[in-house]
């Protein structure tokens, strides 16, 4: 990404938002013409601690996880980058890394980690910034559905 980007493009998809006060946080992104996981912009709209960083990755908790999730982690990637191709391999190995220390840290039985990628039609992805989902089920949630994640706009 250099910096002639054009202000015009969107980091964001509206219609993948799915809180309230998220579409409004998103407004404001839409607005700024920024994107809100580059390590510049993350602070100003990402609310919520760095559990952890490493040369590749920002581990921190979903500002909006998911519904009956227990534990919901973003890692996000420090460098812009929107397609799989645009990642270093070397972030691969760190991104197991990381997950597998939350996996101990949290001592998680279980559940599901997942990364969109590439244009928001396809992907149903909210911010297009690579970032990978590590996501726990609350199984002992009283109305207990199945987390689902949604891939492809519809
Ligand atoms: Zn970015």
């Amino acid at each position: 990404m250099s910096d002639s980007t054009p202000n015009t493009k969107l980091f964001v998809d509206m219609d993948n938002a799915r809180e309230d006060d998220q579409r409004q946080v998103m407004q404001q992104i839409i607005a700024d013409g920024q994107c809100p996981f580059c390590l510049d912009n993350l602070r100003k709209y990402h609310k919520q601690q760095i559990i952890k960083e490493g040369q590749y990755w920002i581990l921190t908790p979903n500002q909006w996880p998911y519904e009956f999730t227990k534990l919901h982690l973003l890692a996000i990637l420090k460098k812009h980058a929107e397609k799989l191709s645009e990642i270093p391999p070397e972030a691969g190995k760190e991104l197991f890394e990381l997950l597998a220390w939350a996996e101990k840290e949290y001592q998680v039985p279980g559940g599901g980690m997942a990364i969109r990628f590439g244009d928001t039609n396809y992907s149903a992805g909210t911010v297009n910034h690579i970032h990978a989902q590590f996501i726990v089920p609350a199984l002992d949630h009283p109305n207990f559905k199945p987390v689902r994640f949604k891939i492809g706009k519809g």
